[in-house]
């Protein structure tokens, strides 16, 4: 079956699915059903309703619980190789329903994911004395209820998923409208082999078609007992405030300071590889440079050598004039915009970029909105600052507080470990591109949600986990 097939194919089981509770009049409550659900026989995992999803999610979720960790790994191994599998074909639909950022680089988003933890992660902790022994473990919250943005819907799902079940959760997904699509088709095609080759039913139950009104119904059910957002600023604000716990892997602005001991043509070519993936879609993606003013010329030399393109001062007003509106007292992206290719953008300013340009740059001063707004696209301004501290100052203002990801290009062990310990971030990369902090290009394991707001930081399968422990009081220490 090709791809177009398979989505027709998805859809008619849904909508065979949604025929009988179409009304909205299904009250079944979460956690009453102990058998598989007669809808979901097929295992597409895809439902209408919130409360089927939480069903379907609570019975498959203890046919994992009471799976080995054998199986777990064998799902995680399992979702890491179809993904790699239908890179390219997944990538293609994925840019072809969201069509935002790059298909070359949405397949390598899909390839990547043989870096998320797995159940290698899960550790027991043992405590022995005289009084006995206490064993503590990491046990699964049961159904957890994931929002999905759109700048990665099939890699977020995926790698959530594999968190997630190495955990021993199950998971009700409400994807992003626009790339939803896509998530579906992935998360039917997982349920269907999780079904073939370890007879469990669907774990990722996704609400098809989602809305705000599904995300919020997934917040406040019973049955979800923790809450996992990865999005912008308003889901992040949604999440936060519902009476239960959330883990939030929010927005980022992320900075880049370049001080006078920087190795220039390193910092360029790091820059243009962060910013340029995926044209910028990256929440941990390069968005603005802070330059020390002494070595400001040498640092934009290097930008035309590394191959990116340079915008002068009235292309880049009349870029932002394109693609930016002025609403009240703030910036806003035009959506039509994010995640254009670098080619485009010169066109929408009248400047003469070749396809396959990575990225353009250009100085601009600090009051511009491409410096405040996460604008998430391949253009990348450039401040000349008059020293370090103004750098530092200037990347802590322009952060926002998100506690994202800042980058420094120094070869000064002091300024280093200055920014650091003042931008307090969850990620902080040093003299490579903003991608080294999940493992590309540099050491650690990788993960699409980044829990910022909330303090988790990269997201592995601990981290959807719930502290459990064991005593045994005066017995069962051998020594
Ligand atoms: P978005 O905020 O528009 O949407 C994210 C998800 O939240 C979608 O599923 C959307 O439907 C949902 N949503 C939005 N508002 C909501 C509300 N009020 N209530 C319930 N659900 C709501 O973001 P996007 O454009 O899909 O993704 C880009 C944003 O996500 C950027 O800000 C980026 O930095 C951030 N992001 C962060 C991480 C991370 O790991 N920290 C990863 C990817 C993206």
């Amino acid at each position: 079956m090709n791809q177009e097939q398979l989505i027709g194919s998805v859809v008619e089981e849904v909508l065979k699915q949604l025929a009988p509770g179409a009304d909205g009049t299904q009250t079944v409550m979460p956690g009453a059903p102990t058998a598989p659900l007669q809808q979901t026989a097929d295992g597409l995992g895809l439902f209408g309703d919130v409360d089927a999803a939480v069903n379907q999610a609570t019975v498959s979720q203890r046919q994992l619980a009471t799976a080995s960790l054998e199986v777990r790994d064998g799902i995680c191994c399992l979702l890491k190789q179809m993904a790699k599998e239908n890179a390219q074909d997944w990538g293609r639909i994925e840019f072809e329903e969201t069509k935002i950022g790059r298909l070359d680089h949405k397949i390598a988003k899909l390839e990547m994911l043989s870096g998320v933890a797995g159940v290698e992660f899960l550790r027991s902790a043992a405590h022995s004395g005289d009084a006995g022994i206490s064993l503590d473990e990491a046990a699964p919250w049961g159904v957890l209820g994931v929002i999905t943005p759109v700048t990665h819907s099939i890699p977020t799902l995926t790698s959530n998923a594999i968190n997630m079940l190495a955990a021993g959760n199950s998971m009700v997904v409400n994807p992003h409208p626009s790339g939803a699509k896509c998530a579906a088709m992935a998360a039917a095609e997982y349920n269907k082999a999780i079904k073939t080759e370890f007879n469990i039913d669907p774990l990722i139950c996704v609400i098809d078609p989602p809305t705000l009104r599904s995300a919020e119904e997934i917040f406040r059910h019973a049955g979800i007992p923790l809450l996992v957002a990865t999005g912008g600023p308003a889901v992040a604000r949604a999440a936060m405030k519902q009476a239960k716990r959330a883990i939030v892997a929010g927005p980022g602005n992320p900075p880049v300071v370049v001080d006078e001991t920087a190795d220039f043509d390193n910092a360029a070519r790091s820059i243009i590889s962060g910013a340029g993936f995926d044209n910028n879609l990256l929440c941990i993606g390069e968005k603005e440079v802070f330059v020390v003013a002494s070595v400001f010329d040498k640092m934009m030399d290097a930008m035309r050598r590394a191959g990116a393109v340079e915008l002068g001062h009235q292309e880049i007003e009349k870029l932002a004039q394109e693609v930016f509106t002025f609403e009240q007292d703030h910036y806003a992206v035009k959506k039509e915009h994010v995640g254009a290719d670098a080619h485009i953008l010169g066109q929408l300013c009248g400047a003469n970029v070749s396809v396959g340009v990575d990225i353009v740059f250009g100085e601009t001063d600090e009051s511009s909105p491409f410096v405040s707004e996460e604008q998430m696209m391949p253009f990348v301004p450039f401040v000349r600052v008059s020293n370090f501290e103004q750098a530092m100052d200037l990347a802590i203002k322009y952060e926002h507080g998100f506690g994202h990801t800042t980058i420094i290009h120094s070869n000064d062990l002091d300024h280093i470990t200055r920014m650091g310990r003042a931008c307090n971030t969850t990620l902080f990369v040093a003299n490579g591109p903003s991608t080294a902090c999940l493992g590309i290009g540099g050491e650690g394991y990788a993960s699409y949600s980044i829990a910022t707001p909330t303090g988790e930081g990269v997201t592995n399968p601990l981290t959807f986990t719930r502290f459990r422990r064991m005593s045994v009081s005066g017995a069962l220490r051998i020594v």
